[in-house]
């Protein structure tokens, strides 16, 4: 995969996707499955938007029982098997309990209930080959197994547990690569930092947009007979240009990553009404060697652009967390990372606290709506239904277009590393033929990452067995997956490596000697100065706002 402009500018494009977020990389996969030329830019890294910021769930939708919308369960828990399926290596199933208590709503017998919808509406989860990817039934357990399974949670106002499965994302910003990396190998034509700046249009149509490349500022056009505008929170910003408006606004979500709570399940916990906020179920998630908390939601009316992480803001989030489990006694210093990004409200709704998100995915039809042809927009609401998200989208550009093109894909084929029937054969095999300069613990790292594309990076060692070692000590990347990210994955800046090609960064800010040993393996293939790897270094740790100074320095 090759940055190259002059690509995005010699040709016009069936589809132009904006944005490189999840639903934009999965809606240019899609575009490129049905046999169109496809280009998709993004203003900075894939990625680098809320997408990487998630709580890392594929939800199958148990928690909207409650709303009765038995369709978009069915949606969800659909989804859950298609992410399964179509990328093995970067999914797994994830065991989740809740504590069940005297409230109505939330005891045995109304759980035990939910779980039993959870199953039928979710009847087909095990329709597939792979053994590693069953779930199975959710169950009701007694309060002694409830203290047995979460050690340190004080059970007493608990009648016992309910327990469900659903799945996780190991890795979701090399999921969301191999999407694009997958519509490369479908014949797109992508490009990280390319800012679209305006649309082109004819009359009332949108025929493709002026674009920056924002590592160098030169400016050109692109032309494209569709644009699909996936932009996320940055939608309105762009459509203002063209005198659009939608009737969407943004609001805050953030996680918290901290020491490791528990290790094998998820656990959400009800918190207590703190700081004028209702209770609200906030799941604790085994994350690597941590955990992640979350989801605590903030309104935000103005711009994304204004928005600045404050303190107070995750003291807030803490004291709901230790509201909800107060062992944890958890302070600002405990914070190894905090996650956050934007979610779509309605305008309507921009200051309502708590925060309410629209419910679903949408799909603007710009025709519809403003008699602006050749443009379509997406908001979505969730990674687990970012898929048939951008399956609709491009059902009504497909229309749009009036061409014949082929049925949409996407929920059948496997991603670039996704070719796997069975994760735990597969993996056995490979530790199996590992050679000795790749371990064990490396070898499973590269399946789980790189699922069946992994042999790649193992050829890649056996050519220069120097590539076979650690970056980082308590971490199993290897210098081999920063070579492979600069010469195969168009990272451009350290903090690309760091946050979004390796795992590197994911449980808040690495050693300063992890970064100065990235930064060196990156500036002999990129030939930076001695100046240039220290900026590169210090724009990384711009982007962890919290506990710099302990992790440095460890
Ligand atoms: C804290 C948190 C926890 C979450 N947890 C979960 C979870 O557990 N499960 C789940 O299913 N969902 C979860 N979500 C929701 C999910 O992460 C989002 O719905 C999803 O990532 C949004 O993807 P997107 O592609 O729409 O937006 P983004 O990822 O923001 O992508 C939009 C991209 O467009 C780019 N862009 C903007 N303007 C321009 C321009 N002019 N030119 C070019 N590019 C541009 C941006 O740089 C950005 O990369 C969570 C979200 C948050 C914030």
């Amino acid at each position: 995969m090759n940055r190259n402009l002059e690509r995005l500018t010699d040709r016009k494009f069936d589809i132009l996707v904006i944005g490189g977020g999840i639903h934009g990389a999965i809606t240019a996969w899609d575009a490129a499955l049905r046999g169109l030329s496809v280009g998709l830019i993004e203003r900075g890294d894939f990625g680098s938007g809320t997408s990487q910021n998630s709580l890392k769930i594929i939800h199958g939708g148990l928690r909207y029982l409650q709303d009765g919308n038995l369709s978009r369960i069915r949606t969800m828990a659909r989804e859950r098997a298609t992410w399964m399926r179509i990328a093995p290596h970067l999914i797994h199933p994830l065991t989740c309990v809740v504590p069940t208590t005297q409230k109505i709503s939330r005891s045995r017998l109304a759980m035990s209930f939910a779980l039993r919808a959870n199953d039928m509406l979710s009847f087909d989860r095990n329709y597939m080959a792979d053994p590693q990817k069953n779930l199975l039934e959710g169950m009701i357990v007694s309060q002694r197994e409830l203290s047995r399974i979460l050690p340190g949670y004080d059970v007493s106002t608990s009648t016992g547990g309910a327990v469900w499965y659903d799945a996780q994302i190991h890795n979701s910003e090399r999921l969301l690569l191999e999407f694009i990396t997958s519509a490369v190998d479908a014949g797109a034509e992508v490009a990280n930092y390319v800012e679209a700046i305006s649309f082109l249009q004819m009359d009332q149509r949108v025929v493709g947009v002026r674009a920056k490349d924002t590592r160098t500022g030169q400016i050109f056009d692109i032309q494209s007979k569709m644009v699909i505008n996936c932009t996320g929170a940055w939608l309105n910003g762009l459509l203002e240009k063209t005198a659009l408006q939608s009737e969407y606004a943004t609001s805050v979500a953030m996680n918290v990553i901290v020491d490791q709570v528990w290790s094998q399940v998820a656990v959400g916990l009800t918190s207590q009404p703190v700081n004028g906020m209702p209770p609200q179920v906030l799941f604790i998630v085994p994350w690597r060697n941590k955990s992640m908390i979350g989801t605590h939601h903030i309104p935000w009316p103005d711009s994304p652009h204004t928005f600045k992480l404050k303190e107070p803001m995750v003291q807030g989030f803490l004291d709901q967390i230790n509201s909800a489990h107060p062992a944890l006694k958890l302070s600002l210093e405990d914070v190894r990372h905090v996650n956050w990004g934007f979610l779509p409200v309605h305008k309507a709704d921009a200051h309502k606290r708590p925060v309410r998100l629209t419910r679903d995915g949408v799909v603007i039809d710009h025709q519809k709506s403003h008699g602006i042809s050749g443009l379509v927009s997406i908001l979505g609401v969730k990674y687990t239904t970012a898929r048939v998200v951008a399956e609709q989208a491009m059902d009504l550009a497909v229309n749009q277009l009036g061409v014949k093109t082929n049925k949409c894909q996407t929920h059948t084929t496997q991603v670039r590393g996704g070719k796997i029937d069975d994760f735990g054969a597969f993996l056995r095999r490979a530790l199996h033929k590992a050679p000795r300069v790749v371990n064990e613990r490396s070898t499973e790292h590269l399946v789980y990452t790189y699922g069946s594309e992994y042999q790649k990076l193992v050829d890649c060692v056996l050519r220069q067995p120097d590539l076979a070692r650690r970056i980082d000590s308590p971490l199993p990347v290897t210098a081999v997956e920063v070579e492979h990210a600069v010469h195969h994955e168009m990272a451009l800046t350290l903090a690309d490596v760091i946050g979004r090609r390796t795992e590197l960064g994911s449980t808040g800010l690495p050693s300063m000697a992890t970064l100065q040993k990235c930064a060196s393996l990156m500036s002999s293939e990129l030939q930076w100065s001695p100046e240039h790897q220290q900026e590169e270094i210090n724009a990384v740790i711009q982007t962890y706002p919290f506990n710099q100074a302990e992790t440095i320095t460890a």
